[in-house]
This record gives structure tokens, sequence and C-alpha cells, in this order.
């Protein structure tokens, strides 16, 4: 840390409990959890046990079938939607430090994250008293209308590299449409989630209608997606984990939304602004320190620039600041946990064995101020193949691939040359190139000059194995619904099928 820079803290050492039926309550056991900058003890957090998860599914099934959630007016959801929008706002520094100090990521964009939040909240307060339904031109003499209802019990599954805004994108969208929730934080980065049913509950937001379960995800998550009681369940989170949670869902044919992971390309021609290019691709490959979604893990680059490309990364992938979240000056955290860090470890001796050429990084930093803490430098492989596991798995860490072409359909077949299709970018002067470069990405979510723009308001989600359905946006709200029709006779009559 800078030596006039102090970090902020916020006393983590109390008690964390489960949020089930409106009352704050303990657990079945408990979970120690650990600070990824230093890894040291962080804090104790209740974890559920089976009986506290029927518990929570049982009072969020009591509030959707007596409660009055379902049955307010749209407006008087968004009210209290609104309000919570803005206790977020209130209480943004103090949340912003918590999800530094739980899950690792630099103050600066966690700061970023409590905003984008509460304006999810608002976004959806908005949302929840626009018009929905339709009305159709049927044969006469009758009039149908669709409308859409809220589907009832909502069991959501979040991971933890984005633990409030995670939390946001699945509890609002599913309150504004009046659905009751159980939401199952990572059992890595709980605290903010607890902070947030504290604010509801100022809020008397009615018992059951959110309840927060703690716990891994054999323990909490299973029988969240198992349950009978339950009738949708929405998931972010790894492939592996999204088809075990689809699979369980079949029991009573659950809806299933499912926001799984990429390995996103960033293609780059060499008719655009070099050093601009190498600037966006820092920043998608090295935000939260890889660990998104959408990480733009793989660079495809033309040619004819390639070798500057991989000189220009090297150079200002080396000057990138890796530090304590907490440190203002700290441009790059540590990874979220022992395991995430082993993983990523891993990954970066396979690329090796592979024979990939380790262009920089592949260590962690040195000295004694980062021992302990999860850090990983800044990693680049160049010289890869397409079928290398460092060009088709997630990686989930600060590790970048760069992979060459020649030609718009080279580019184009290695960008589509994975089982993911998350997101993907395609940066280039010649308006004409991009537009057919980015309409053969067979990705969800696409720029064209850009990288890691999202909007609460415009879709996200994946194409082929990174996912079913779509969050966000008006797509996000529509998720949280089921669709009736309700025709109307306006003539009836006998209808004299059979003879009288
Ligand atoms: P993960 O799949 O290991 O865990 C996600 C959540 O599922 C956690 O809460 C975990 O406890 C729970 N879980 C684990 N096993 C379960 C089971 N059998 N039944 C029910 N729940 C279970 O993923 P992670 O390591 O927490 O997160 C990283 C992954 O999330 C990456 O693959 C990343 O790409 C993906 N992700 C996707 C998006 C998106 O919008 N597409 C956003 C963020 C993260």
């Amino acid at each position: 840390m800078s030596a006039t820079a102090t970090a902020p803290t916020v006393k983590v050492d109390r008690k964390w409990q489960l949020f089930v039926d409106g009352k704050f309550q303990d657990g079945a056991g408990e979970r120690q959890l650990t600070d990824p900058a230093s890894g040291r003890p962080l804090c104790r957090v209740a974890e559920a046990g089976r009986q506290q998860v029927e518990q929570a599914i049982a009072a969020a099934r009591k509030a959707f079938d007596q409660g009055p959630w379902p049955r307010l007016t749209a407006l008087e959801r968004a009210q209290l939607l609104f309000k919570l929008a803005d206790m977020i706002d209130d209480n943004a520094e103090e949340l912003a430090c918590l999800e530094t100090m739980n899950m690792g990521k630099p103050l600066r964009e966690t700061r970023f994250d409590m905003a984008d939040a509460a304006n999810c909240f608002r976004y959806y307060a908005g949302l929840a008293t626009k018009p929905l339904g339709q009305t159709m031109a049927v044969p006469a003499p009758s009039v149908t209308s669709v409308v859409r209802e809220p589907i009832g019990v909502c069991g959501q599954i979040i991971p933890w590299n984005y633990p409030l805004l995670m939390a946001a994108w699945k509890l609002a969208p599913a309150l504004a449409a009046g659905n009751t929730c159980v939401l199952k934080p990572s059992e890595y980065t709980p605290l903010t989630a607890i902070r947030l049913a504290e604010l509801l509950s100022e809020l008397e937001l009615p018992a059951g209608v959110v309840n927060i379960v703690l716990g891994d995800g054999a323990a909490v998550g299973q029988p969240l997606a198992e349950s009978m009681l339950v009738d949708k369940v929405a998931f972010t989170g790894s492939v592996k984990t999204g088809k075990t949670i689809a699979a369980a869902a079949l029991g009573n044919l659950k809806k299933v939304t499912l926001e799984l992971g990429g390995k996103s390309p960033m293609i780059v021609f060499g008719d655009f602004d070099l050093d601009t290019a190498v600037d966006y691709a820092l920043f998608a490959i090295y935000c939260n320190a890889g660990q998104v979604c959408s990480a733009g893990s793989r660079m495809i680059v033309e040619q004819s620039v390639h070798d500057q490309f991989v000189k220009k990364m090297v150079e200002r992938s080396r000057k990138i600041r890796v530090g304590p979240g907490l440190d203002p000056d700290t441009e790059m955290g540590p990874l979220v946990s022992e395991q995430q860090l082993k993983r990523v470890l891993e990954y970066i001796s396979v690329g090796q064995h592979e024979g990939a050429r380790l262009a920089l990084g592949g260590d962690r930093p040195g000295g004694d101020r980062l021992a302990g803490g999860y850090y990983v430098n800044p990693t680049i492989f160049t010289d890869v193949r397409p079928e290398m596991r460092i060009v088709q798995e997630e990686i989930f860490g600060p590790v970048v691939v760069i992979q060459k072409f020649e030609g718009e359909e080279q580019a184009i077949d290695l960008a589509n040359g994975t089982a993911y299709g998350l997101a993907g970018a395609v940066f280039t002067a010649d308006v004409t190139r991009a537009h057919r470069v980015v309409n053969a990405i067979r990705a969800g979510i696409t720029w064209v000059n850009g990288y890691h723009n999202t909007y609460n308001e415009c879709p996200w989600g994946g194409y082929k194995q990174s996912g079913w359905g779509r969050e966000l946006g008006t797509y996000g709200l529509e998720a949280y619904t089921e669709l009736k029709q309700i025709n109307v006779n306006l003539d009836p009559q006998p209808v004299r099928w059979f003879a009288p």
C-alpha cells in the first residue's frame, strides 16, 4: 500500500446468520471464511442443514400461496424495490468494503458493482408497472388476452465472482414479477447477501418472500434444485453444476434458467488502433482477475499485427499493480479462494505441458506483503493450438491465450471453436466487416470495438453450453413469469357438438 493511503474496513467479527421466514437464525453448523488477500481467517458464518433449507422453502411456499406479496399491486411491489435500491446506495461504501474483504476484488470494482446492483433493483421496480400482456385478435365473438403471472417459489443459486450483483440479478426480476425466493449465495462469499437481508428486514418485506440460506452446493443447492415445492430454479455458475441442477429439476419439471461459463473470443483486425485494442484486451481478461463469466480469455489477432500485439500486451500486463483489494493502489486483486488459486495454477502447468509458450507470468507475486494471499500474476500464453485445454476450457483467472489468424473466415472459425457461446467481441475500423463478423459469432452477448459493457436493460446469457434462457432486460422479467391466455366468449350459446 502507498504510504499515504489507508484501507477502509468493516467490522466482520459479528453474527452472520440465515434469513428464513423473516427472521435471522443460527444454522445447523458454521463455516470459517478466509480473507483472500492474506489467507487469514475472516469470520464465521452460519450454515443451513437440510431441515433449514426445507423450512426456507416452506416459508417461501406459504408466502406465495397465502401471503400478500403476489397479490400486491405492481406499484406496491415497485415502491419497495425502489426503496431497497436507495438503501443499497445509502450503504454502498460499507457494502463495497464488505464485498472486497470477502471476495478479494479491488474496491474500485466493488463500488461499481454496488451501484450496478442498486440500479438493477431500480430497473425492475420500473418495469414492474409496465405492460407485459397482449390482446389477440381471434375469430369473433370472443376475445383473448394474454397475461403474465408469477411462477411461484424460485430457488436461486449464485456464484462468488459478483456476490451482491448476482443476488440483485436474481431477486430484482423475481420480486418485481411477484414471486417468492430462496436465495443461496456461494459458500465462499455470503456476507453481502446477509447484509441485503438486513436491509430487506428494515423495509418490512412480508415474511417468507425472500429467504437466504447459506451453505455449499451439496447441502443447500441440491435440495433446493430437487424440491417438489420449488417452481423454478435460476442458476449462475459452472457448466458442470448447471447440468447437475438441470437434472435435479426434472423431478417436478420446474422451470430452469442457467447462466453458465464462457471462453469468450476477442477478435482484433490489423486495421484497428493497436494500443486501444490492447487496452481493451487488458480490461477484457484482467478485470476481477479474470473471474468473469464473459472474460475475454482468447485473443484472436490478425497475423499482420500479432507479434506487435503480443509485445504490447506483455509490456502493459507486466505493469499491472497486483495487491489487496482494499489498497486503493491495487489494480488486480487476489483470486477468491485457495481452491481457485490451485485450479488456475494447475491450468498454467497444463498449458506448459501442452507446449504453449508462456510469454508472461504463470507465477505468483513474490515478497512478504502478498505472501499468504491467493494472488496470480497476469499470465499470457502464445503459440497455442485450438485443441489445447487452455484454449478450450474456462480457467477463470488472469490467464489469456493469444491465437493468430489469417483472413476473416479463420477468425470466425477460431472464435466459434469451443463448446461455449457466452460472449465475443470484434475490433475493426471497417464497419461492414464488423457487422459481418459479429453476426457470425455464435454467442449471446457480443460487442464491436468494446468489451464487457453490461446493461440492466439488455439480455444476458449464452448460446451452446453457456446456458439456457436470458437474464436482464424485459427478457429477465419474462423468465420469472408464466404465460396465461384468457379467452372470453362474448356470445355464449349451446355448443350443439352432441345431439340434444
Ligand atoms: P459453481 O458451479 O461451482 O457454483 C455456483 C453455485 O452453485 C454455488 O453457490 C455453489 O455452492 C452451487 N452448487 C455447487 N454444486 C451444486 C449442486 N450440486 N447443486 C446445487 N448447487 C450447487 O460455480 P462458481 O465456481 O461459484 O462460479 C464460477 C462459474 O460461474 C464460472 O463457470 C463462471 O463462468 C460462472 N458464471 C457465469 C455467469 C453468467 O452470467 N453466465 C456469471 C457469473 C459466473
